[in-house]
């Protein structure tokens, strides 16, 4: 086993493409260890404070944010969730506490994606590094999966062609390096629509608890997103009929309708090329796992270049991924179901099921995102 690449390999060019959560905690993880990151990107800045799309941090992503300094920050400025809970009408089906996870962390917080990329770009700024902001990569057909080529269309019309030692494909769901690498990204989309909406209430409401309200057919889900916003995730278009408002109502911040899919790509990797993230693989926002499944992904890509091991990448990656997406499809189907026998027998198991000991803390130690494998960099205790 390889231990570390010494100062020469840290000079190795490394291009980051996509400067989201995942592409931002890949260059500050590589930043850390003494790489010096290209991070690009063809948005004019992080995502806006009010079209947060990722609300929720998990545990594992804190253990992972610790080295860097991040995570005392997103502890200050996130909402932790204690309490989850899905009923259909009167009947409760679950029921969790989310303090009795335990660990250092509590397992799950709030914190609007816009606000997570500040508190990334804030640290990676500490070295030296910021990310060109409207710079697209165009990828092309690349030739040399050792020594990609890519061109950075700039702001200003010019272009540049780079060679880096390493590519990080950190460009999202439509991800042009993914669509390089000529892999596909096969899976399935849902068919039906989701609907969302951000309310801000004029005074504090109460931020500590995450709902599903189930219709059959039909949902809402009931998050917090700050102190005084609330957001509202639906099937149903009329749904906002239904919402029994905690405060006044002082403004819709932020309303969007989106499809559900369930893809990911395999290999993860290929030469010098390595995707991370939204770009790399899509599911649910059902158990809050997109983002933090994404900078585990750029945390254990950073290590693996440091330790000389990226070629590991791909291999133990995809194990992870694909548990993720299962058990997310999973839940998925468990608030959208529609046949009346499959709604009957959910209705009835759910409760009998989550009593016991085991599925329980399964759940518990999902939200908290640590049912995938312990970042072995991470000497301490969770
Ligand atoms: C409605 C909704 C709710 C969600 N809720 C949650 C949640 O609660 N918890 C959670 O963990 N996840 C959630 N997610 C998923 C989460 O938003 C994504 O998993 C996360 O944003 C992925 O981060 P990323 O950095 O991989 O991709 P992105 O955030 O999409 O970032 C990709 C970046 O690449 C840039 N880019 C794209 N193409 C190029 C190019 N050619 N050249 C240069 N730059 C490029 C883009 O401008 C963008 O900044 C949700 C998603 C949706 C749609």
């Amino acid at each position: 086993m390889a231990v570390g690449i010494g100062e020469e390999g840290k000079s190795r060019s490394i291009l980051i493409a996509g400067a989201g959560p995942v592409g931002l905690a890949a260059a500050l993880e590589l930043a850390r260890r003494g790489f010096s990151p290209r991070i690009v990107d063809d948005g004019a800045g992080p995502t806006p404070l009010e079209e947060s799309r990722a609300l929720g941090v998990n545990a594992r992503t804190l253990t992972l944010l610790s080295p860097s300094g991040v995570t005392d920050h997103i502890i200050a400025a996130a909402q932790p969730i204690e309490h989850f809970r899905v009923h259909s009408g009167e009947k409760m089906l679950i029921q969790l506490d989310t303090r009795q996870v335990p660990g250092r962390f509590s397992a799950i917080r709030a914190l609007s994606q816009g606000n997570t990329e500040r508190l990334l770009l804030e640290a990676l700024s500490t070295h030296g590094i910021v990310p060109e902001w409207q710079t697209a990569v165009a990828a092309g057909d690349i030739a040399d999966f050792r020594k990609p080529e890519v061109v950075l269309h700039k702001a200003d019309g010019s272009s540049e062609t780079v060679r880096p030692d390493i590519l990080i494909g950190a460009d999202g769901a439509h991800s042009v390096i993914r669509k390089a690498l000529g892999a596909g990204f096969p899976g399935e989309a849902l068919e039906a629509s989701f609907y969302l909406v951000d309310f801000r209430y004029a005074g504090p409401v109460d931020t500590h608890y995450g709902e599903v309200s189930i219709f059959d057919p039909g949902m809402v889900a009931r998050l917090p997103v700050a102190a005084d916003i609330i957001r509202y995730l639906s099937t149903l278009e009329d749904f906002e009929s239904r919402i029994v408002h905690p405060a006044p109502v002082a403004e819709k911040t932020w309303t969007s309708q989106f499809r559900i899919n369930f893809r990911h790509v395999e290999p993860m990797a290929k030469g010098n090329v390595f995707l991370a993230g939204d770009a790399a693989h899509i599911h649910s926002p059902a158990g809050a796992r997109g983002m933090n499944l994404g900078i585990e992904d750029a945390c254990w890509l950073a290590w693996l270049i440091a330790e000389g091991r990226e070629q590991e990448y791909s291999g133990l990656r995809i194990p992870a991924v694909k548990q993720v997406l299962k058990q997310t499809y999973g839940l998925t189907r468990l608030v959208t179901m529609r046949n009346p026998l499959a709604i009957a027998a959910r209705n009835l198991l759910a409760p009998l099921l989550l009593r016991f000991g085991p599925a329980r803390r399964a759940l518990l130690q999902s939200i908290a995102g640590y049912d995938t494998k312990r970042p072995p960099w991470i000497d301490w205790a969770e």
